[in-house]
């Protein structure tokens, strides 16, 4: 749970070569992130907006999510998308041992097939971040949406993708439950406001 859209400088800091933005090229892009899936009903209907508007994003799906919906995880690599790794459990590192949460996160990576790793919440301990760096890639963001709080709305949502994207933005929102009511009217629509920038859309490897 973020209670602000942008990582502060400090927290960037200590996850030290984690990467929070893409770096710069020739042409305007932005990396849509869909963290929490593969959720039935949700990600699908997602899958189905990417497509309208020909767009590629990155999912960072919980390894538990996968297990229960192998099917979505293969249907968001079929349309091109890229998978990466948000533990088996949305383990949060602060709250778990260093040993408990790698093989969490070991597990998510086996079940995603990927080491491109987000870690749930945002939040892990510096021996976490250590280790999770040995054998991942670590992808955080500049721009955490807030798509799933129930004080925002679809509005709310689209203003914060307006006022933080950057050229090379990671943003982030949820293909989960909690996010939908806010999801549906908000990513149409950023989409949209993002293209009528000029912004082209990357995808993670
Ligand atoms: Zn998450």
């Amino acid at each position: 749970m973020h209670l602000i859209e942008r990582p502060p400088r400090l927290y960037r800091w200590l996850f030290g070569k984690a990467l929070w933005r893409m770096p710069r090229t020739d042409r305007k892009c932005v990396y849509l992130t869909f963290d929490d899936g593969p959720i039935p009903g949700v990600t699908p209907w997602v899958l189905d907006i990417l497509r309208q508007h020909d767009v590629r994003a990155t999912f960072f799906m919980v390894g538990e999510n996968v297990l229960r919906n192998p099917d979505l995880l293969r249907q968001v690599r079929d349309a091109g998308h890229a998978v990466g790794n948000h533990t088996l459990s949305h383990m949060q590192g602060m709250k778990n041992s260093c040993a408990d949460f790698i093989s969490n996160v070991e597990r998510g990576a086996e079940i995603t097939a990927s080491r491109l790793f987000r870690p749930p919440h945002g939040l892990m301990t510096l021996a976490q971040i250590r280790a999770v760096r040995r054998k991942n890639r670590l992808i955080m963001y500049d721009l955490v949406t807030r798509d799933y709080s129930r004080l925002l709305s679809p509005d709310d949502v689209v203003r914060n993708v307006r006022r933080y994207t950057r050229d090379g933005s990671l943003i982030v929102f949820h293909d989960s439950l909690k996010a939908w009511p806010n999801l549906r009217q908000a990513l149409p629509r950023a989409i949209e406001w993002l293209k009528r920038q000029g912004y082209e859309f990357g995808v993670l490897q």
